[in-house]
């Protein structure tokens, strides 16, 4: 099966590494074209997957953007589309993994009658998307042959927000569990011998809700400490500023650790003793919460979007209510304080991740609906 895939992002986001795995069973005669430069093409590369960067600009319009500057970026499209019109002849499907990609992928699949995937990785609200965004991937995705929801919480926004339900259905992300269980354990940040650490992997950025931890720090003995893996992506300085003033004024200096993107999570997951993750909005999915599980670390997430679908609470995880820095304390302290049982439950949802989102079974099901896409398209009156 030959598949044009298309990316907006240069960097390596949760979408963009799930499309990794996604690809990479197609990588013999398929592309992924990217809309710009960056790290995720590098590791695309690594991959031996093909890879194509197709604009030389980054298109200006964001998911809160009106219709007035998705209109004034239309220069910026034009040659783009008619790039991917004419790269789109050679695949069998069009497979778009980002809101961008699906603009421009919707008007190719239209123009070559090749079928249309989209794989959804937003919550498609109006915390994140402006109206006339929502309005305008809505009508695009109703146009796809299959439109895959990386959560319930995701498919739906979707449907609430006119998406066919007919056309979509819930596929998690999957992953190597195998690649979670190595012993190497990264000496890259400092474990006192008495500290407690707690980690957060996520692109800094507001939603993500790294101040709720730093927050949490100031109610926990000061024994506990955190590190934050991640970078602001997409433009947060002002929130990192935020962040480093927040951590001064709270005089957490000397228990908060940043050590910015990182290739090695799994081994830095594998030297903290617990991990948070903090969204203040519903989260697409969470990535991060399933790669907890499978290094077998108890992790505390906000209950809401995807994370409350991938923790049963007190079972694999635990929940706490999005943005009450107070409650995620509490949870700390209560957990610390039944230490085995929090390692009971912890290894108990490494072995249910391991089966539950394991990658080989995830592709499977993929590949089973992308031929019937194409199977559909053949037989079509
Ligand atoms: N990640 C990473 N390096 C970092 C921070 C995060 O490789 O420094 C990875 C993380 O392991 C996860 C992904 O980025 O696989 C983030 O996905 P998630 O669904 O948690 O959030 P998103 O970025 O898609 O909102």
């Amino acid at each position: 099966m030959k598949i044009l895939f298309l990316d907006q992002s240069g960097k390596s986001g949760g979408a963009e590494l799930c499309l990794l795995d996604t690809a990479k069973p197609y990588q013999a005669g398929s592309l992924i074209g990217l809309f710009e430069d960056g790290p995720f093409r590098s590791l695309l590369e690594e991959h031996q997957i093909p890879v194509q960067v197709l604009s030389q600009t980054t298109i200006r319009v964001r998911k809160e953007s009106s219709w007035l500057t998705g209109l004034s970026s239309l220069s910026q499209l034009l040659p783009l589309v008619a790039r991917v019109v004419q790269l789109s002849r050679q695949y069998d499907l069009i497979f778009v993994n980002t809101p961008k990609a699906l603009v421009v992928g919707a008007v190719a699949s239209f123009l070559t009658d090749r079928p249309l995937v989209y794989h959804l990785h937003d919550i498609l609200s109006r915390e994140h998307f402006s109206a006339s965004n929502r309005r305008l991937l809505v009508t695009l995705a109703n146009r796809a042959a299959w439109v895959i929801a990386n959560s319930q919480a995701t498919r739906s926004t979707f449907i609430a927000a006119g998406g066919r339900s007919e056309i979509s259905s819930v596929v998690y992300n999957g992953f190597q569990p195998e690649k979670y269980t190595q012993k190497s354990v990264s000496a890259s940040f400092q474990t006192g011998i008495s500290k407690f650490t707690i980690g957060h992997f996520s692109r800094l950025s507001p939603w993500k809700g790294q101040h709720i931890l730093i927050e949490a720090l100031t109610h926990c003995p000061e024994d506990v400490t955190s590190v934050f893996v991640g970078d602001a992506l997409f433009g947060e300085q002002k929130y990192v500023q935020q962040l480093h003033q927040q951590i001064e004024q709270l005089g957490l200096r000397d228990r908060v650790q940043f050590l910015g993107f990182r290739a090695d999570v799994i081994s830095l997951m594998g030297a903290c003793d617990l991990i948070a993750h903090t969204s203040t909005a519903a989260e697409p999915f969470g990535r991060v919460i399933v790669e907890a599980m499978l290094c077998g670390k108890p992790v505390i997430a906000a209950k809401a979007g995807g994370a409350a679908e991938l923790i049963d609470h007190g079972v694999n995880g635990w929940l706490v209510a999005p943005g009450e820095p107070k409650q995620l304390a509490e949870m700390i302290q209560a957990l610390r304080s039944d230490w085995q049982t929090t390692i009971a439950v912890a290894q108990s949802a490494q072995r249910q991740a391991s089966d539950r989102f394991h990658l080989e079974k995830v592709n499977q099901q993929i590949h089973q609906r992308l031929t019937q896409v194409l199977d559909d398209r053949e037989y079509a009156p």
